[in-house]
């Protein structure tokens, strides 16, 4: 049996070891159909079946009504920042942006490229340390649609509760929290998430649009730019990248033999509490850098107090097998990525290596 670390990488991150079992068991011989499904057509039958189921668990995982479409596509959750306004913001139209981090600021970048983008809310000039309040959003009347980032994957803070936009679209990019919690998923006109946190590889972005919405996409965009290109083919118009939706297949099985995201949010609580616990017990020496009503429960961050002791937390943990955890290059410190995939036994594992680092140190 191989040896695993404790993996707190911030995407790609952690699969379920159940997963990466049955892929390498069904590696060599997939089904009975003499080679792997990195070999198949993405026209067989293998592979369409994978395809399709799914799609179905997207459904039914996250709640979704029948008036939602599912789609994988490629470029990651980067694309969606350009393919959003490029489809739903009209000529010389707005969409309104939630600036809470540095994924939700590019996001509105892109935005900028191809149209007018206001800013509903910022959080910059306070480093990103809290989201808003739901009444400090505020934009026009005639905005295309509101965007929000979930989960800021950088700066560790999370929605807790999401704006009321009555006719406006709401539009999230779940890239790092998908899957983990309950959400009335049905409040959102559109939602993508790259699947390399909670969901599987990188490779596949899911992207799930309210029919509706999508009425209102322009047309004349080119072909693999539109949404509807991917909604009319089942997300076959071109190659899909076929062993990453696979592996999603089977992490979409995995959360749903566990009992779907109720059983999933009760681990995940757990752990977030547990971790967030051992911060605020010595909250001296460590510190958690965002506010506590913005706690992320997906990417935990926190400072010691001095940058030596940063790095020699990291070198120590790792001696341990406990990995991933170095802050992004551009804000420092320690990030615990604690996805889907990374156990209650982790953090149990991570809180003592904390409580004794301390003493240590
Ligand atoms: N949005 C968020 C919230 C993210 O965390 C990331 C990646 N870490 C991205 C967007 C960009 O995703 P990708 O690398 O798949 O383009």
């Amino acid at each position: 049996m191989a040896k695993r670390v404790v993996n707190f990488n911030p995407g790609p991150a952690a699969l379920p070891l159940e997963v990466l079992k049955i892929v390498q068991e069904e590696l060599l011989d997939y089904q009975g159909s003499g080679m792997s499904i990195l070999e198949s057509s993405h026209r067989a039958k293998e592979f369409e079946a994978v395809n399709d189921q799914a799609m179905a668990l997207v459904h039914e995982i996250l709640g979704l009504g029948a008036d939602y479409q599912v789609l994988f596509m490629g470029g990651g959750a980067s694309t969606q920042f350009a393919l959003a306004p490029m489809n739903f913001i009209p000529a010389g139209g707005t969409a309104a942006y939630v600036d809470t981090g540095e994924f939700a600021f590019k996001a509105m970048k892109e935005a900028q490229i191809v149209a007018k983008a206001h800013i509903a809310f910022s959080s910059k000039a306070e480093k990103y340390a809290r989201v808003p309040k739901m009444s400090e959003i505020k934009y026009p009347e005639d905005v295309a649609y509101l965007h929000i980032c979930s989960n800021n994957t950088i700066e560790g803070t999370q929605f807790h509760e999401f704006p009321e936009t009555g006719k406006i679209p709401l539009v999230a990019d779940m890239s790092s929290d998908i899957a983990s919690r309950q959400l009335n998923f049905n409040k959102f006109a559109m939602i993508y998430a790259g699947a390399q946190k909670n969901l599987g590889p990188a490779g596949v972005t899911l992207v799930v649009i309210r029919n509706d919405f999508l009425a209102k996409a322009k047309t004349g965009l080119p072909s693999m730019f539109t949404y509807k290109t991917y909604v009319d083919n089942k997300s076959l118009y071109n190659t899909p990248p076929v062993f990453a939706v696979y592996i999603m297949k089977l992490v979409l099985e995995w959360i749903k033999k566990q009992g779907g995201l109720a059983a999933v949010e009760k681990v995940n609580v757990a752990k977030k509490d547990l971790l967030y616990g051992a911060i605020d017990a010595a909250p001296d020496y460590y510190k958690g850098t965002v506010e506590k009503a913005s706690r992320s429960w997906s990417n935990v961050t926190m400072r010691l107090p001095t940058e030596a002791l940063e790095d020699k937390f990291i070198a120590d943990a790792k001696k341990e097998g406990l990995i991933g955890m170095k802050g992004h290059r551009s804000v420092g410190g320690i990030r615990f990525s604690i996805y889907n995939a990374v156990s209650l036994d982790d953090i149990k594992k991570t809180v003592d290596f904390m409580e004794r680092f301390h003493k240590a140190n």
